[in-house]
């Protein structure tokens, strides 16, 4: 994978004069671009340049081009008046999943590393949300977008545009897999969600990964031992099975479970989902922390990393 390294402000400006299009813009965001507020980060010290507002795609270019910010951001949500962030008329539901911040990962990245195995893991994450909300909640008009070091995933549909944080923190906790079902036998809705959600964290679970999240050494050991069992008690959909599992009980699965609602809680940034006035990260603007493309992804099944390197760092 290309190196990740800071852009320098020379690298930014050609990346604005001579990359930049506004054609990268995305369709959904390019026709509502006059009703949003623009954040810019100058310095790298975060984006204190608040309530910012373009009524055309071209003052938003001109800007850009004089001032190569470090970074740009878009608010989610559609304002009467963007530039007193009044009069809120609507929000896209979003979903960020941050590479650097998956509860379990296969790679030795630390800090605000990523690698392209983390990278790939956040991608499968966004795929799986991605997939509940069209098949369980029927909405259609989902994007994804890579962000830089992970993957936003927006939507559109005008079914969850006008609803308030209560709504979409329910959403999350839907999606994720974060509250245990009061019946974790039916065979449709969230009960099958759920199951689905505790069968791919058992699969990349392992002991030192289970004591790591609070187990006994004696109670993972056990409970990783019978694994493949477990994982065919919850494809049969008998969750539950589990307690009954030569020295497991009920205690051990209430703290398996928890312990599964915990590390599917850190698979998203509920903070962001709930916020109806969230800015995010412009699709088609520079990370420049780590000198990548921020963009709208038209296949997620074929993604590939390269499509993200500004000419600059290929160029150096
Ligand atoms: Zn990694």
């Amino acid at each position: 994978m290309q190196e990740m390294r800071e852009a320098t402000p020379e690298e930014r400006r050609q990346y604005y004069s001579e990359e930049w299009k506004k054609d990268d813009l995305p369709k959904f965001f390019l026709h509502t671009l006059s009703l949003r507020e623009f954040a810019f980060d100058h310095s790298g010290k975060g984006p204190n340049d608040r309530y910012n507002c373009f009524i055309t795609p071209e003052e938003l270019s001109d800007f850009l081009r004089k001032k190569a910010p470090y970074a740009v951001y878009g608010s989610v949500a559609l304002y009467e008046r963007p530039s007193q962030r009044r009069k809120w008329l609507k929000s896209e539901l979003v979903f960020d999943i941050d590479a650097k911040d998956l509860p379990i990962k296969r790679c030795d990245c630390t800090g605000g590393n990523v690698c392209e195995k983390c990278l790939d893991d956040a991608r499968q994450v966004a795929k799986i949300i991605a997939e509940t909300l069209r098949s369980e909640l029927a909405l259609h008009d989902i994007h994804f977008v890579y962000s830089g070091r992970g993957f936003h995933i927006r939507v559109t549909d005008d079914s969850v545009m006008s609803m308030g944080q209560a709504e979409r923190s329910q959403i999350v906790e839907y999606v994720a897999g974060i509250v245990v079902p009061s019946d974790m036998t039916l065979t449709l809705g969230y009960s099958r969600v759920f199951r689905k959600r505790v069968a791919r964290i058992f699969e990349q679970l392992d002991e030192k990964k289970l004591v790591d999240a609070g187990f006994r050494g004696r109670l993972a050991r056990k409970l990783m031992r019978e694994k493949e069992k477990a994982l065919d008690a919850i494809r049969r959909g008998h969750l539950e099975e589990i307690m009954e599992f030569d020295g497991i009980g009920r205690k051990t699965f209430r703290k398996f479970l928890n312990v599964v609602t915990r590390l599917n809680s850190e698979l998203v940034d509920g903070k962001v989902t709930i916020d109806t006035k969230r800015i995010l990260r412009l699709p088609s603007s520079l990370h420049s922390t780590v000198s990548r493309k921020c963009m709208m992804i038209r296949d997620i099944d074929n993604f590939s990393y390269d499509a993200t390197v500004p000419r600059f760092l290929l160029e150096s």
